[in-house]
Formats: C-alpha cells, sequence, structure tokens
C-alpha cells in the first residue's frame, strides 16, 4: 500500500484539481485531504481523522455516506447493463423508471424529463431549449437571459456566464454577452440600512425592470434562479420576492428556469423549492440530491407550455439536436432510483425541515450575538453565519485576512466540515438531509468555538 507522503505526492504532481489555488497546491502549501471513507453524516481521510460533514460534499450526499441500498444498486446495473444510449429512443429500465419517479415527485405543470450529467450540463441544456423555444416561435432575436448577482448555475461557458461571481468570469473573457445580470435579493447586503424587506423586494423589483426597459422585453427569453442563493451565500429571499418576480415574468412573457440543483428532493423540508416558494418553473435544473452523488445525474424538468412548443418544433425541424453520450446513464438512473426510494422510507424531506430549523435556530442561539456575526440565516437543511468586520456597516473584513478559510480550518480541528462560500466571510452548511439534532449541535458547538478561537 502507498504510504500517505507517496499519495500525496503523487496529487501535488499530477492531478490538477477543480476551484483549487494550482500554485500553492503544487507547492504543497494548500489544504490536501485524501479522503478514504464515509459512513451516515462523517467522513474519514488518510490522516485517520473521522469527520462530521457539514456540507455533505458539495451539498449532494443527502442520503449521507455509505448506504448500501444505493451501491448495491448501482452493482446490479453495472452487471446487467453498464451502458447503452438514450437516442433515437432508446432506454433502459432503469432510466425509464427513474423518469416515472421524478414526474411523480415534480411540481404541478411539468412534462417531461430529460436527463444528463451534472449541474452545469443541465442548465446549458436549459439555456440551449430555451433559444430553441423562441426560434421555433419565431422570435429569434428573444434570446437574453437573465440571471441575478451571486447566483450559480455552473462553470462551463453560458453556465460559467450565468453564475454571477466575479471569481468564475475573472480572466475566462465571461459573461458571454447573452446573459445579463440583476440585483441579488440579498437582504443583508441591502443599499440602505433603513429598508424593510418588503422595500427590498420592491427595489429587486424595480431593477429588474429597469434591465427590462434597458434591454427590451422582445430581447430576453429567460430568468434563471435559485430558490435561495446557494453557493452565492446561502441567501434567502426577502419577503414577496418570488412573488413579485414572476408577475414581471409574466407581464413580460419571460420564461422562468428554476434552478434546483441544491434544493431538488428535500433540502428546504419539500420535495422541490418550487413548492417552498409558489414558483411555476418552465423548466427545473436537477443534479446532487437526485442521486445523493453516488453516480453523476442529472435532470433538466420541461414545464407544459415549453414542451408544447418543442413537440410543435419536432414536427417541424425534425430530430432534437441536443444529447450527451451519457445523457441518461443507466448506472446514475440506478443511483436515482434507490436513493429516491431511500429519501422516502427514511422521510428525509420531513427530516430537513426540522432537523434544519432546529439547526438555525441552535446557531442563531450560539453565534447570533457576537460582535464579528453580521447574519445567521437559512431555511431547511441550509444555514449560512456571515461575518462582518463591523456589524453596523456590516463590512466584511478584508479578504486578504482570509478570515472564514481561518474558521473552517479551526473547525475541522474540532471535527467538522464547514464550507468558506466564496467573496466573502461566509460559513455555510448543508449537511446531509438524514442529520440528527445530536449531530446538528456538534456543528453548532464547533463552530462557536472556531469562530471564538479565531475572532476572540
Ligand atoms: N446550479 C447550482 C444551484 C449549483 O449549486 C451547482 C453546483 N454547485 C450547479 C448548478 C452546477 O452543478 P455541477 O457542479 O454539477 O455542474
Amino acid at each position: 500500500m502507498l504510504t500517505n507522503d507517496e499519495l500525496a505526492k503523487w496529487d501535488r504532481e499530477n492531478f490538477m484539481h477543480p476551484s483549487t489555488h494550482l500554485s500553492q497546491f503544487a507547492r504543497g502549501e494548500a489544504a490536501q485531504r485524501i479522503v478514504t471513507g464515509g459512513e451516515g453524516v462523517f467522513i474519514t481521510d488518510r490522516d485517520g481523522n473521522r469527520l462530521l460533514d457539514g456540507f455533505a460534499g458539495l451539498y449532494c450526499v443527502n442520503v449521507g455516506y455509505g448506504r448500501t441500498e444505493i451501491s448495491e444498486a448501482i452493482a446490479k446495473q453495472a452487471h446487467e447493463l453498464a451502458y447503452y444510449h438514450a437516442y433515437a429512443g432508446h432506454g433502459s429500465e432503469a432510466n425509464i423508471t427513474l423518469s416515472k419517479m421524478v414526474m411523480e415527485r415534480a411540481p404541478e405543470g411539468m412534462a417531461r424529463v430529460y436527463f444528463g450529467l451534472g449541474g452545469s450540463d443541465a442548465n446549458e441544456t436549459n439555456v440551449k431549449l430555451v433559444w430553441y423555444y423562441n426560434n421555433i416561435l419565431g422570435r429569434p432575436e428573444k434570446k437574453k437571459i437573465i440571471s441575478r448577482w451571486r447566483g450559480y448555475h455552473g462553470s462551463g461557458l453560458v453556465t460559467g456566464s450565468l453564475t454571477g461571481l466575479e471569481l468564475f468570469h475573472k480572466k475566462f473573457d465571461l459573461p458571454l454577452a447573452q446573459v445579463i445580470h440583476t440585483e441579488a435579493p440579498y437582504y443583508f447586503r441591502r443599499p440602505e440600512a433603513g429598508m424593510s424587506e418588503d422595500d427590498f423586494t420592491a427595489h429587486c423589483v424595480e431593477k429588474l425592470e429597469e434591465l427590462i426597459a434597458a434591454e427590451g422585453a422582445g430581447t430576453i427569453a429567460a430568468f434563471i434562479g435559485e430558490p435561495i442563493l446557494g453557493t452565492g451565500g446561502i441567501v434567502p429571499p426577502p419577503e414577496g420576492y418570488w412573488e413579485a418576480i414572476q408577475k414581471v415574468l409574466r407581464k413580460h412573457d419571460i420564461l422562468l428556469i428554476v434552478d434546483e440543483v441544491v434544493t431538488g428532493f428535500g433540502r428546504l423540508g419539500t420535495m422541490f423549492g418550487s413548492d417552498h416558494y409558489g414558483l411555476k418553473p418552465d423548466l427545473i435544473t436537477c443534479a446532487k440530491g437526485l442521486t445523493s452523488a453516488y453516480a453523476p445525474l442529472s435532470a433538466t424538468i420541461v414545464g407544459n407550455r415549453m414542451w408544447e412548443v418543442l413537440m410543435q418544433g419536432a414536427d417541424e425541424f425534425g430530430v432534437l439536436g441536443h444529447g450527451w453520450t451519457y445523457s441518461a446513464h443507466p448506472i446514475g438512473a440506478a443511483a436515482g432510483i434507490a436513493n429516491l426510494k431511500l429519501i422516502d422510507e427514511l422521510g428525509l424531506v420531513r427530516n430537513a425541515g426540522e432537523v434544519g430549523a432546529y439547526l438555525n435556530k441552535a446557531m442563531a442561539d450560539a453565534v447570533g450575538g457576537h460582535a464579528h456575526v453580521g447574519e445567521v440565516r437559512g431555511e431547511g437543511m441550509l444555514c449560512a453565519v456571515e461575518l462582518v468586520a463591523d456589524r453596523d456597516k456590516r463590512e466584511f473584513f478584508p479578504a486578504s485576512e482570509g478570515k472564514g478559510a481561518k474558521i473552517v480550518g479551526a473547525m475541522a480541528k474540532r471535527g467538522v466540515i464547514a464550507r468558506a462560500m466564496p467573496q466573502g466571510d461566509i460559513l455555510g452548511f448543508a449537511p446531509p438531509l438524514c442529520l440528527s439534532k445530536a449531530e446538528a449541535d456538534q456543528i453548532v458547538a464547533a463552530t462557536a468555538g472556531a469562530i471564538e478561537e479565531v475572532l476572540g
């Protein structure tokens, strides 16, 4: 067996990691963890640590680690039929069954599901479908997509453009011209301290209306948003936000893409975030929680009005010119079936709501009063602690101080994984949906201890 040092060296010398500081990593100056296993909400690593994963990988291992129901379903599928494509009407029992299970769980008004591999490619599919839709309807100029600053929708060319975070644009020549951004529904960072939530919602609506007026409604095809901002800081929308935004979209005949990559399949305590916030999507993006990341799989759920037009387009233009070799991969589908069954059997949607509320309250009680905590916020099994240099001014610490990363490091020493969200010192929590209250207490205690250690 390789020694830890050998493996770590191979890693530094060969492996280009995603979202990693490349030169620091190559020089051995950046964090490096070699993960060996997982059980429930815990992972283990080569250094002998056992860590409570407060972020469920990348908010995706929703049923927790080590579920043999899923690994056995994957093995069985691999033996029977590891792969066949889904082009030209081909299917397998696994992907056909999963399509039915997804549609049974989807919000009202949805017609079909298209399977991909990850959240980025699913959003790529969504943008293509939106463009295709407007071409079929004979309005080729209606193509722009509105996204929000701080939204996260992937890191491809169009999806990295949709993502409203500077890190994903900087030096990549993004965003592409077809993508425009509007105000983030981020009440804590409202433009004026005295604004009420209702005023702030009205402000977001006004900004959206201004953007639509400036660009021309005839040029705008769709609006994309996560029910609750995820990677941009775990930020629930202000009161009345989605209702007001949807009104504007309907008025200007703009499609709504709801990105449920994080919220789909239970994270907010409802099957979908759309159910939670009363959203009426034309397209829904799913990934992560669809298989709890036991195998790569994503889904684009197509709404009725879009489906009708796609059918019309097929009659006029023929075969849909869009597909991946691995679309609806049978192994991903088998993982999806076993995962959705487990979510039901273990009552994880309900648990996410209950234990999530407990975690959010316990976190607010423990650290909400700290001089450098600006806000504790969340919804369902999502929670964030926003750190500030000054509570009244709501200012971040200088980025160079890396306070969030230091606290995450101090938490790991206490046996808990949290995530320092990009662009700002925000500690993010998105544990597996099977988290218990005792485990929630462990997350809160580690957070409080680490904040005390780093910030006093
Ligand atoms: N949309 C959202 C809301 C996400 O959080 C993510 C991933 N964090 C994506 C899309 C992209 O998914 P992937 O990384 O699987 O491409």
